[in-house]
């Protein structure tokens, strides 16, 4: 069985994050870092939304696949491929943006990415969809679309840079 999730679906869960991170961050003093991939399309969504609103904000992007701790053959000389980080992350408010989160591994690998340019003054969690399944102690500070699944099913994100539409269908194994 499918549930799926359809292209205005998907843009109100971004306006509800855009919304969300400016409420509680009205002087716009924070940069956002899309997590490689489909992370990154999310992020240039909100940061359009946040341009449209008249704000100015920077946008990096991490590519964290080789920081993956159940990588670890791979851990002694990770490299960094496709990682973009354009300003100073020494002091800087930066707020990880990725399309799903489920154990919290990637968030965890992202932080030490990040950790590795410097010492950012605080670290928040934007997430398309949160579909629970959590073995690392992240909550997400927001939320588009919260989906109940089952550990062993999966949430198909297309989204339309890498995909050619937007759409989420959850495959129930
Ligand atoms: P985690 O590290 O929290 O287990 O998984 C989050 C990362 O893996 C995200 O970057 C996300 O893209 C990917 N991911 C994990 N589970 C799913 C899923 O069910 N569907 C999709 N599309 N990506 C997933
Ligand atoms: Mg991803």
């Amino acid at each position: 069985m499918r549930r799926a999730l359809s292209e205005s679906d998907i843009a109100a869960a971004v306006q509800q994050l855009s919304d969300g991170i400016l409420q509680k961050n009205p002087d716009s003093d924070f940069v956002l870092v899309g997590l490689r991939s489909r992370g990154d399309e999310v992020a240039e969504r909100i940061l359009a939304q946040l341009t449209a609103q008249g704000l100015n904000v920077e946008m990096g992007v991490l590519d964290i696949s080789l920081y993956r701790d159940d990588l670890a053959h791979l851990s002694s000389n990770p490299k960094l491929q496709g990682s973009d980080i354009p300003f100073t992350v020494d002091g800087a408010k930066i707020i990880l943006v990725d399309d799903v989160l489920f154990t919290g591994r990637t968030v965890r690998s992202a932080i030490d990415a990040l950790m590795d340019y410097g010492r950012p003054s605080k670290i928040e969690l934007a997430v398309l969809i949160d579909r629970g399944h959590r073995e690392l102690p992240f909550a997400p500070d927001y939320v588009g679309i919260t989906l109940d699944t089952q550990r062993m099913d999966y949430v198909d994100v297309k989204l339309k840079g890498s995909d050619g539409l937007d759409s989420v269908e959850v495959t129930e194994n």
